[in-house]
């Protein structure tokens, strides 16, 4: 009898896995999502600007080609519109359950029961499956800073992943805090609406330009007729990455180049030493996030906008207040990331004999290919803990956990609920340590990668080729049935 499975989450990772148990004749899954859409966070981050700097024909299902793309990069829209496509092609939008909050799920030894808090104020309902798969990422949660006098600023503020479209920028005296790839994207829009934008810069990061170019008529005709051209296009995108970007990150070859195209992008689009200097790094790119943007510099360097490097003392009800004094402001963009360390929270997941995932990833979170938790018999992740990255397209990622998920699935079928082997989780553990070592991640700079006490938790350390080869490799020698108790 087929599994039944619960996928939590209708962003890339969540839908991949419903299309790929559609495919396979496998009908008996139900997503949860708690928002009233599909999309995850392509649905969330609807910032002006809003978009993917991995380029579209490679930020998109390898399975499902696309002649539709209109730019190379493409903008929150189009693809959320992808997603939206997706689901209705493969027939997989019947099966989500919108405004369903997963609340807990709870191993009782053969099955899971899964908690939901349904729309419309409804009881909490609980059901069994056979199968949980979490999809809900690594940037869902909005992380608010923790400055004094947050409560008493007496203008507008957000998220900039809960951008609030009906408060109109034009003529605004705006402070956006934070400028990593959020703000990057948003700053020049919201650069050409305010009267005065102040950008609170802590940390300049390292910036490359974003080689945008439109795919005219001509351009999507070809990419939908001719006999492997997207193909070939996507190959060659990704292969890019893989041969260029990641050395960087592995502090190879083109460590220098990396940084020699980020010196040039900043000397060519801002000529005044003053603010060139506030904006170069001194720690190594790639460490944090680069960001991918052509716009951002120019807009930096318009009249209406100061970028301000004084530490933040408070927000104060008419503005912010920094150790050089009071900057006066209606409006305030928080752009400072996400709680991208807290995988899974708030849900409550109860693992054999009730352990509690989030004690035993008290020390930061980790699964075994990123996917499978020790304890967890029949649970898997989607954009788990290190497989994040920072030079190639996470939707490959999600393919290959999807591809290994499915491979798992005819053996807890035949088997019984199986989990990984501890034995396995610990060397798997020892090798990302080890890989890790060459990451440019830990050295010298706090990010959204690791948590406060340095851990990298969320980026994969290998090539993406690797992780491809690993989790395809059928997976039965790394679990075992659920022994008793
Ligand atoms: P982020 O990279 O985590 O940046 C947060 C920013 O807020 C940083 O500049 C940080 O400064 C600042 N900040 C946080 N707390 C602060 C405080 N108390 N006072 C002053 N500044 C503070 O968040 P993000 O820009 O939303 O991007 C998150 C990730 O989303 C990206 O790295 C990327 O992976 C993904 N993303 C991707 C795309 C894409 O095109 N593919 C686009 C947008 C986002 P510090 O640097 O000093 O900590």
């Amino acid at each position: 009898m087929a599994p039944r499975v619960a996928i939590i989450g209708a962003g890339f990772g969540g839908l991949c896995m419903a299309i790929q148990l559609e495919r396979a004749g496998i009908r008996s899954y139900t997503v949860f999502e708690k928002a009233d859409g599909l999309g995850g966070t392509w649905r969330d981050n609807s910032y002006p600007g809003a978009g993917c700097d991995i380029p579209s024909h490679l930020y998109s299902y390898s399975f499902e080609k696309y002649a539709s793309w209109t730019r190379r990069y493409p903008e929150q829209p189009e693809i959320l519109g992808y997603l939206e496509h997706c689901a209705d092609k493969y027939d997989v939008r019947r099966k989500i359950r919108f405004r369903t909050e997963v609340r807990r799920a709870v191993f009782d030894g053969s099955q899971w029961q899964v908690t939901t808090s349904p729309p419309d104020g409804e009881a909490e309902r609980t059901e069994a499956y056979d199968v949980v798969v979490l999809g809900v990422g690594q940037l869902n949660r909005p992380r608010l800073p923790d400055i004094p006098g947050m409560p008493d600023f007496e203008g507008v503020s957000f998220h900039s992943a809960r951008w609030n479209h009906d408060h109109d920028l034009t003529g605004r005296r705006v402070a956006v805090i934070g400028n990593g790839s959020s703000a990057a994207q948003f700053i020049p829009r919201v650069a050409e609406q305010a009267e005065r934008l102040y950008v609170f810069q802590r940390t300049p990061n390292w910036v490359i330009p974003k080689p945008d170019a439109t795919f005219g008529p001509l351009a999507r005709l070809a990419f939908r007729f001719v006999p492997g051209l997207q193909r070939a296009y996507r190959e060659w995108i990704y292969r890019y990455a893989e041969t260029t970007l990641y050395p960087a990150l592995a502090q190879g070859w083109s460590v220098d180049l990396l940084k020699k195209r980020a010196l040039g992008h900043l000397r060519d689009q801002v000529p005044d030493p003053e603010l060139r200097a506030k904006l170069t790094p001194d720690h190594p790119p790639g460490c944090k996030r680069v960001v991918i943007d052509s716009a951002f510099y120019p807009a930096l360097t318009r009249p209406n906008v100061d970028v301000v490097t004084d530490k933040i003392a408070r927000i104060a009800p008419k503005g912010i207040e920094t150790t050089e004094g009071l900057r006066a402001v209606d409006t305030i963009v928080y752009a400072t990331g996400f709680r991208s360390t807290e995988f899974l929270t708030p849900m409550e997941i109860a693992g054999r004999g009730g352990r509690s995932l989030r004690e035993q990833w008290a020390g930061g979170a980790e699964a075994y290919l990123g996917i499978s938790v020790p304890n967890f018999p029949n649970m898997f992740l989607l954009y788990g803990p290190n497989t994040n990255l920072g030079h190639n397209s996470i939707v490959f990622m999600i393919e290959c956990q999807v591809n290994h998920i499915m491979a798992c699935l005819p053996h807890l079928s035949e088997r019984g609920p199986i989990e990984v082997r501890p034995e396995v989780m610990a060397a798997w553990s020892r090798r990302l340590d080890a890989a890790m070592e060459r990451m440019v991640w830990g050295a010298g700079c706090q990010s959204w990668y690791k948590t406060a006490d340095g851990r990298v938790t969320n980026n994969w350390p290998g090539r993406t080729t690797l992780y491809r080869r690993l989790t395809a490799r059928p997976p039965l020698d790394a679990y075992r049935p659920v022994p008793a108790g």
